[in-house]
């Protein structure tokens, strides 16, 4: 699991995250949502410990993996290469159809691809906790649905994942949402609290948090 206690981060003038609670537990998929410069992935960032927050704090239990937009893919080597040098397991990469193009060079994947073969790098070794930074970004519909389902049985699995995205529809197993506007949680909720869809309750919960601003 991964907890972010009151967790502030500014950049300059830029309020990034204000006072952000946030707690993944096992067994749940967290979606975060929010617009574009909303603060998402400098939570992720923080939660992965590739920023410090100015103030507040962060408590992460067990091994986290990661599968953001700055991938670790070695461009060098192959998928196959790649996978074997991260200890990904074979069993995800076929998930994602990343067989397919076990021989072709890292360099020559295109954009969905390599989103796949991060995501498949970020379960190697079987992390407690998984952070995704918009994972289905540039996925086809196919790889779309096996991700969310690997996603989905990975925290059926006793595993907390956190996930950034713009395709609550498409996230059907996602438990608990996080919506976020300019660093600021103003929706966070169990998905079967909502009495609309968690895709629903966030664009509601921005309509109504910019309403109330203007
Ligand atoms: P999101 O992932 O939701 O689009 P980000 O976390 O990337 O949002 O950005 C949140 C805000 O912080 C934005 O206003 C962005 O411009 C700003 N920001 C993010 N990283 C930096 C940085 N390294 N330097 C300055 N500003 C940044
Ligand atoms: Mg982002």
């Amino acid at each position: 699991m991964i907890e972010l206690r009151k967790v502030s981060k500014r950049y300059g003038d830029t309020v990034a995250l204000h006072d952000v609670d946030l707690h993944v537990r096992r067994g749940e998929v967290h979606a975060l949502v929010g617009p574009n410069g909303s603060g998402k992935t400098t939570l992720l960032d923080i939660a992965l410990g590739r920023i410090a927050p100015d103030s507040g704090e962060v408590v992460r239990d067990g091994k986290v993996g990661c599968a953001f937009q700055k991938p670790r893919i070695l461009d060098d080597l192959t998928v196959a290469e790649n996978i074997s040098v991260f200890g990904a397991d074979k069993g995800v990469a076929e998930t994602l159809r990343l067989d397919r193009v076990y021989d072709r060079r890292a360099s020559a994947l295109s954009g969905g691809f390599r989103k796949k073969l991060d995501a498949a790098l970020a379960l190697a070794g079987e992390p407690e906790t998984v952070l995704f930074d918009e994972p289905l970004d540039e996925l086809d519909d196919v790889s779309k649905r096996r991700l969310v389902e690997l996603v989905g049985e990975y925290a059926d699995e006793g595993n907390a994942v956190l996930v950034s995205t713009h395709n609550l529809d498409d996230f059907d197993c996602v438990d608990r949402l996080t919506v976020l506007y300019d660093g600021v949680v103003i929706l966070q909720e169990a998905t079967d609290e909502l009495d609309v869809t968690p895709h629903e309750a966030y664009l509601r919960a921005v309509e109504e948090h910019e309403s109330r601003d203007a």
